[in-house]
């Protein structure tokens, strides 16, 4: 059998059978009817409310504080209260101890989070109980490694904290997103005023009672909730030092616009369009993995998605026909399904915005694919979808789309490859696909991208520092990296 046929071999078809039903126990979760913000230590009761859901059902999960200018005034008066009475000035051996002491009340406690994760994000519980968790308890985990070692960290600098640290995130790894921001301002010694995106604010609520049982002193750390003008009040507030935002590109660019000549520390981590690079030498079937797992991996609403995918030419054919086929195998459905590998989609607004995109496709005249695939009737779902005979000015190959849907293009050269993957406003990660050591390494050179993967896609881990260029913006999270955004330097 020649090298393209055994290519071309046919994975097994998708068998004419289902899974029964997987679902895991809600009932580990106890959610309130209303919850308040969290600032010193204390619930502060909030003047107004807004009404939290499940993506998958709509249903009504609680009501929660919209954070108002003077919520966000208390709750930086309280970081900033915790910052001089203290907390910047522990010995950085006993700040790591509340460090430690997070991480393993998140693994004790992960099943909780991973259901109510899923519930109030939609993502599925396998994802959240095997990715989400282990990496926010991971991140806890390493940073407060760092926290009695920062002297070591960056000889001859003399590093002490920033103050207060105002952190905005995103929907899409909600608790994730809020260790990624949490654990290396605390082990630096700031302290913290947060806010979770209004669609997703249940788990970093949760986190609220972690560090009450951790018994972080009162203010370290201060929760508030709300849409897009609490965050806005936490960016303009003048006692804020230091601002990190994980969210949209465009009002990434509002925030720097807003915060120019204000002296204030900001770090970014935007969008993203990165290229998946599959080279005719790869191991195929492992590509197609990778594939699926860079782009329907909590439902594409990953910055780092491998939304772009390149195949080289010659084994474009068996490589989309065997990507058509394990799209037929996914399972798209309740999150709360131990076998569901596609959940919801966060958000009716972000429904819209994915329709939209898709609509402009095939309207641009890109060929359409999905799976057959029953969605539920309620709740907010797109079928994973795969667009052939895509062109590079296509807005699909161009703009975030932030769903499970996938562009193809080609290339002939690792030079084409390149020269393609690099033209995009973007350039938070990259993936390439080959068995030769020596092209990996060409290709990571010349991609603008500030991660790339190699024969694997959307790995994490707390060492290693995660940030883009271009419009994906700047800064490093994780690793030594991640540290100094939280720090200023006695030189
Ligand atoms: P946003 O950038 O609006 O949201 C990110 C966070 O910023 C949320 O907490 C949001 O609050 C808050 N926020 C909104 N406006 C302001 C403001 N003016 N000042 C300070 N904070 C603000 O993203 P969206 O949720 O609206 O998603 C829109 C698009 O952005 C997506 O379709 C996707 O393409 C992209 N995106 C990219 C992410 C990434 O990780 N790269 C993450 C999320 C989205 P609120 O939740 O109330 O809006």
């Amino acid at each position: 059998m020649s090298e393209l046929d055994r290519k071309r071999d046919r994975t097994p078809a998708p068998q004419d059978w289902t899974y029964a039903p997987a679902p895991e126990s809600r009932d580990v979760v106890s959610i309130a009817e209303q919850y308040g913000h969290f600032v010193g230590g204390e619930w502060l009761e909030p003047a107004e409310t807004y009404e939290t859901i499940s993506p998958s059902s709509e249903e009504p999960l609680a009501r929660v504080g919209q954070g108002m200018q003077q919520d966000v005034d208390r709750a930086v008066g309280a970081a900033r209260g915790a910052f001089a009475d203290g907390w910047s000035s522990l010995p950085g051996s006993e700040r790591a101890k509340y460090l430690f002491r997070i991480a393993r009340l998140l693994q004790e406690r992960a099943r909780e989070f991973a259901v109510l994760e899923s519930l109030n994000g939609g993502k599925p519980i396998k994802e959240s109980r095997d990715v989400d968790l282990p990496l926010a308890a991971a991140h806890f985990f390493y940073y407060a490694g760092w926290a009695d070692k920062l002297e070591y960290a960056f000889p001859n600098r003399r590093p002490r904290a920033v103050g207060v640290a105002g952190q905005i995130i995103p929907w899409n790894f909600p608790l994730l997103m809020l260790s990624w921001k949490i654990a290396p301002a605390l082990a630096c010694g700031n302290t913290v005023v947060l806010k979770p995106a209004e669609t997703t604010p249940l788990t970093a609520l949760l986190f609220c009672d972690v560090l009450r049982q951790a018994e972080l002193p009162p203010g370290v750390v201060n929760i508030v909730t709300g849409d897009g003008r609490t965050g806005a009040a936490i960016v303009e507030h003048p006692d804020v030092d230091k601002i990190a935002f994980t969210g949209s590109t465009e009002v990434g660019k509002a925030i720097q616009r807003q915060l120019a000549g204000t002296g204030k520390k900001l770090t970014l981590e935007l969008g993203g369009k990165a290229a998946n690079i599959v080279f005719d030498d790869c191991a195929l079937d492992q590509a197609v993995e990778g594939i699926v797992n860079g782009i329907y991996f909590n439902q594409g609403h990953v910055c780092c998605a491998g939304s772009r995918l390149f195949v080289q030419e010659s084994i474009a054919e068996p490589l989309i026909e065997k990507l058509k086929r394990r799209l037929t195998t996914l399972r798209v459905g309740d999150p709360l399904d131990k076998n569901t590998d596609v959940g919801a989609i966060n958000s009716a607004m972000q429904l819209d915005k994915i329709k939209e995109l898709v609509a402009a496709g095939v309207e641009e005249g890109a060929e359409i694919y999905q799976p057959p695939c029953t969605l539920p009737e309620k709740g907010y779902w797109f079928a994973p979808t795969v667009f052939t005979n895509v062109a590079q000015s296509y807005r699909i190959a161009q703009e975030e789309i932030f769903g499970p849907v996938l562009s193809v293009l080609t290339f002939r050269t690792p030079e084409e490859a390149v020269e393609k993957a690099n033209n995009t406003p973007y350039g938070l990660s990259a993936g390439v696909w080959t068995e030769k050591g020596s092209r990996i390494l060409w290709m990571a050179q010349r991609l603008r991208a500030g991660v790339v993967w190699a024969n694997t896609f959307n790995r994490f881990d707390p060492s290693s520092p995660f940030g883009g260029y271009k419009e994906s913006g700047f800064g490093r999270e994780g690793g030594r990296h991640g540290l100094e955004p939280y720090l200023r330097f006695d030189e």
